[in-house]
């Protein structure tokens, strides 16, 4: 059995690491670019410093993708370990994450009016599913902590309002809400940082994220691997695809990686566009901007992992103050440090492109996260078409209609963006999804990630990871 892969991040080389593994020898991977890790790359600026794609947090939900981490970076040395401190920026403070676990921070109305939207819903148990994601906001968190910070800021992470999008992707994404706790942490005057998964993360000590999949490369057979290799066409009823350096493939089975809506248009006219009106696959871009800083973070980013921003007082909706993952994210880590900065656009929010790099800036003052322009040495701009897979609305049914075609003609789409699912689309699902795919191929074994994520996301009977 001959098997193509298409895409060189996370899931693409997850199925080449687990057909290695199982000693399978008839594959070959191609991949468009002329580096490995796709969204999960990481780069170097012409100063020295280090960039991911935005903060890359290896959270993991699978012993299996574990147990490969230790085995390329080593399970202590190549890595540096951290406590979670998340963060949301808001009334010029800064509060710990999850906000309704901390809210005693706030000023004393809003404080309150989060309080009275708590006890609202917990008087008025709601009985029907919420139509979107902002009743579900409204229903889960209460009318002030979804005014002051859950609509604000899942606009800004989204760029598309809460009530074009499904709430069904949540899982163990948001914290939920537990008026006890939250009063229980207003009296005794607590905060609350540890909430939910992966209290504890490891981030590589050199290289950025982009080193796990580079190491990861290096370990296949290298006569299979191909960079620069860009898919050009697929014919599904010839088992053969082509490459837009002129040169083809047949394959028995093919597994893209490459964002679902790419095939379909590169399978033109084997697949109608008409069957399947996939402009309703919605996806946000994002713009991560490094600000390289000279001196050393201020105290009260000393520690700090990453940052939410709600309010309009700047672009970005998240900063990771980068240099606190490994000290060789900088060149030298005595004096300088940096931030990475996320910002979002879609069709329904614009960004002005061409001065982002100030707006941050200009943003990164009036939250406090700077004192001065002076302290910005330089500036990094990388820009992803794809960034999000949006979960909206009209997602759910058009996309399991379209693997399904797919998979009648030959094709599965997996990954990020192959499976358009946010819900498991980190780099352990999409790595899990070409391991499973595999599984399936070789050993007829079920593919739990992509198509049920509630499970892959809530905690294995045995207390520990699946
Ligand atoms: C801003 C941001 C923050 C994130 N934060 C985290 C985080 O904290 N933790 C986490 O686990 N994950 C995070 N992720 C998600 C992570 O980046 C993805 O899970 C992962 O990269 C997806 O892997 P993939 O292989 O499915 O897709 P991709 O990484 O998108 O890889 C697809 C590959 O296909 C290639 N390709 C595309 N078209 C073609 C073609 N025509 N021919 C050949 N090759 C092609 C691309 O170049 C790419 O290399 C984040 C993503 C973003 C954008």
């Amino acid at each position: 059995m001959k098997i193509i892969i298409i895409g060189g991040g996370p899931c693409g080389l997850g199925a080449a690491w687990r057909l290695t593994e199982l000693g399978h020898e008839n594959w070959l991977l191609f991949e468009k670019k002329d580096y490995w890790g796709g969204l999960s790359a990481s780069f170097q600026d012409s100063e020295g410093f280090w960039w991911d794609v935005g903060g890359h947090v290896l959270f993991s939900h699978y012993t299996y993708f574990d147990q490969v981490m230790d085995s390329l970076l080593g399970k202590e040395d190549g890595w540096v370990f951290h406590e979670r401190e998340a963060w949301i920026r808001m009334q010029d403070r800064f509060i710990p994450y999850p906000l309704q676990n901390n809210i005693r921070h706030l000023p004393k109305e809003i404080y309150w009016e989060c309080l009275e939207g708590m006890i609202d819903i917990w008087e008025n148990r709601q009985k029907k599913a919420p139509a979107h994601f902002g009743e579900w906001i409204d229903a889960t968190f209460g009318k002030g902590l979804a005014r002051w910070f859950l609509r604000p800021y899942n606009y800004k992470v989204w760029a598309y309002p809460p009530e074009q999008l499904d709430w069904s992707w949540v899982g163990d994404r948001v914290a939920p809400t537990d008026i006890r706790r939250v009063l229980k942490n207003a009296v005794f005057q607590k905060d609350e940082i540890s909430w939910g998964p992966n209290a504890m993360f490891r981030f590589p000590l050199h290289r950025g994220t982009g080193n796990i999949w580079r190491t990861l490369s290096q370990r296949l057979p290298q006569e299979k691997i191909h960079l620069n290799k860009e898919l050009a066409a697929i014919s599904a009823d010839n088992r053969h695809v082509s490459f837009t350096d002129g040169t083809s493939e047949e394959y028995d089975v093919l597994l893209t990686t490459i964002p679902l809506t790419e095939i379909i248009r590169n399978s033109e006219p084997e697949f109608p566009l008409s069957h399947f009106p996939i402009s309703n696959l919605r996806h946000s871009s994002t713009h991560v901007v490094g600000l390289g800083l000279k001196g050393n973070p201020p105290d009260y980013l000393a520690t700090k992992c990453w940052i939410y921003f709600p309010e309009d007082n700047c672009p970005f909706y998240r900063v990771t103050v980068f240099s606190n993952y490994s000290p060789n994210n900088v060149p030298d880590i005595k004096n300088q440090w940096s931030i990475m900065c996320e910002v979002s656009e879609s069709t329904v929010k614009k960004v002005e492109r061409d001065q982002i790099e100030s707006d941050v800036i200009d943003g990164a003052l009036n939250t406090g996260l700077l004192s001065s322009r002076n302290q910005v040495t330089h500036t990094w701009h990388h820009f992803v078409e794809k960034g999000y897979p949006t979960p909206s609305l009209e997602r759910n049914p058009l996309l399991f209609r379209v693997l399904k075609y797919l998979e009648e003609k030959g094709i599965y789409s997996r990954g990020r963006f192959g499976g358009w699912r946010y819900e498991v689309g980190n780099m352990d699902h999409s790595f899990m999804q070409g391991v499973e795919f595999i599984n399936r191929v070789l050993a007829s074994a079920e593919e739990l990630t992509l198509w049920y994520p509630q499970i892959v996301n809530s905690d294995h009977p045995s207390g520990g990871k699946r």
